[in-house]
């Protein structure tokens, strides 16, 4: 049976390394008991290392929020894609709306998601109307995101990438997206990515929904909304709350 990816984007939080590896370790040793899960967690770029440090195999993959597009040079502040891969990064969040609202746009997105498919890693391309119109404007949008942000992809990497689907209004809310809303966009996400990359890549391209998932609507969202998994915001510093997410994940699938 084909895993659910849950990735957990921890923002800016928790703020000490010691609270890192507490919910890190917590959620390895859960991890390792959920077989029909894959688990990604994104910390804050300073704890990577400390969090890999064993570079064992483990049931938790590590995950960036962010990342630059060079190489090297005098980009000061910044991240390579190579500097990740070194860290034993796997996944990267590109395009996130808390980024994009910091003026990431979808070409800085398409040039990351390059860069990134270039060092070895899965970007998760995360993509997000801010608001839905009577008139489905929201889905020109949409795909204009999409078409762009995946701009700079080869037909080759497409099964490489992740794409999250996070409606902006409903990160940080109080409820998620209606699941079969969420099921209508993913097969909207597909066909616009099928006109793409055709049929078959678009059948195969993992689809995760974000925005108030938590424990309690986690596995009826993956159910009702037919999708590949979730990526987790406030619930995934919330160790009782993330590891009750996984376990009703795994048990349903
Ligand atoms: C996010 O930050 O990607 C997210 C989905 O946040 P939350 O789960 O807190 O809504």
């Amino acid at each position: 049976m084909k895993k659910k990816i849950i990735v957990g984007n921890w923002k800016m939080n928790p703020t000490s390394l010691d609270e890192a590896v507490k919910i890190y370790k917590a959620v390895k040793t859960a991890a390792s008991r959920l077989p029909y899960v894959h688990v990604v967690v994104c910390p804050p770029s300073v704890y990577i290392q400390r969090l890999n440090s064993s570079r064992s195999v483990s049931p938790v993959s590590i995950g960036a929020q962010n990342v630059f597009f060079e190489e090297d040079g005098a980009f000061t502040g910044e991240i390579s894609p190579r500097m990740l891969k070194n860290l034993g990064v796997s996944h990267v969040l590109v395009g996130h709306s808390e980024a994009r609202e910091m003026g990431e746009t979808d070409e800085i997105v398409a040039r990351k998601a390059e860069a990134v498919l270039d060092a070895g890693i899965h970007p998760i391309v995360c993509v997000g109307e801010k608001e839905r119109d009577a008139h489905g404007m929201y889905l020109d949008i949409l795909k204009e995101q999409i078409k762009n942000s995946l701009a700079k992809v080869p037909k080759k990497l497409i099964h490489q990438v992740i794409m999250a689907y996070e409606p902006v209004w409903a990160i940080g809310a109080k409820e998620p997206m209606e699941p079969s809303h969420i099921h209508e966009t993913s097969i909207f996400i597909k066909k616009v990515i099928s006109d793409i990359f055709g049929h078959e890549n678009a059948f195969k391209t993992v689809i995760l929904y974000g925005g108030a998932a938590n424990f309690r609507n986690a596995s009826d969202i993956v159910e009702k909304g037919n999708v590949d998994g979730l990526l987790v915001g406030r619930e995934s510093v919330n160790i009782p709350g993330f590891i009750e997410l996984l376990k009703s994940i795994n048990a349903r699938s």
